[in-house]
């Protein structure tokens, strides 16, 4: 029998992940960098990335990138050496923009899917296409509002969201066979720099909306509190270590128990 301990060791791994700057990112950062993976953090803000590493992971490596642009996902994948080539992607950048489907325009739309969604596919597409039969692990994150659209105005982020639900089990039927383990993390009330931002600009705008939103928010939440980033994390690091080496196109909520109430 393989020893617990041992499952949960990561030395020699490369981990990618995109949006590591902040939030669930950044906590994924840190708990794959404990677990002695090398991490490869990817974000469009250098100085997050720079903070990161001068503080926390000396060992990371940056990259700079701004997951809009098909191009540069492409030049990230074509300048990485056989010998640096991640076992693991995981897809975590996302915005949550809100905007109410009368004031939806195609910059807007475009803006939402080319992050959320497009460079997930993207990523994927760059991580098969250099490992080839060599398989890997893909983790990609959706969203509760994929699944349960809960706070108005969340239209186009619900349906990138659930996009990345049919992306991962599309992918986790058709490269199981070569190798591949697929899955998704579906976060919800996770407090992170981005969802602080959403609350403080309730109370900026006195938007009474927003605060009952957040109320009925959190009534839902079965355990009653908001999750730290590093609890998603957490689970991230099981689906990448082989106590998972049987999931595969599985949806998992972390989210107190908000799509179960
Ligand atoms: P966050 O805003 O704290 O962090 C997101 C990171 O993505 C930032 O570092 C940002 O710089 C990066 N990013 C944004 N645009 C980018 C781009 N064009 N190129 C490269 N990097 C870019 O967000 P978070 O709350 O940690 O969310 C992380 C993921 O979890 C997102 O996909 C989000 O939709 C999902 N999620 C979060 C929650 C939650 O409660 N926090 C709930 C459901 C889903």
């Amino acid at each position: 029998m393989i020893p617990t301990s041992q499952f949960l060791q990561m030395k020699g791994k490369r981990i990618v992940i995109t949006g590591a700057s902040s939030g669930i990112g950044k906590a994924m950062a840190l708990r794959f960098a404990d677990a002695q993976a090398e991490v490869m953090l990817l974000d469009i803000d250098q100085a997050g990335l720079v903070a990161l590493k001068e503080n926390l992971i000396p060992h990371a490596a940056l990259y700079p990138i701004d997951l809009r642009s098909r191009e540069e996902i492409i030049s990230f994948w074509a300048d990485l050496s056989e010998q640096e080539l991640p076992h693991v992607l995981i897809n975590n950048a996302g915005i949550y923009p809100a905007k109410d489907l009368l004031d939806i325009d195609e910059a807007f739309l475009r803006e939402v899917f080319a992050i959320n969604l497009e460079s997930m596919l993207w990523m994927c597409q760059g991580f098969i296409g250099r490992r080839k039969k060599r398989g890997g692990v893909i983790i990609n994150v959706s969203s509760v509002e994929a699944v349960l659209p809960f706070k108005e105005d969340l239209l186009i982020y619900s349906v990138s969201k659930a996009g990345v639900l049919a992306l991962t089990r599309a992918l986790a039927r058709d490269y199981g066979r070569v190798g591949y383990r697929v899955n998704c993390i579906v976060p919800g009330a996770v407090k992170t720099p981005g969802t602080t931002r959403l609350a403080r600009l309730a109370v900026q705008k006195l938007r009474l909306d927003l605060f009952k939103a957040g109320y009925d928010f959190q009534t839902r939440l079965a355990l009653n509190r908001w999750g730290h980033p590093d609890e998603v994390a957490r689970v991230a690091l099981f689906l990448a270590s082989d106590l998972a080496s049987y999931v595969q196109g599985a949806m998992i909520p972390v989210d107190g128990g908000f799509l179960s109430s």
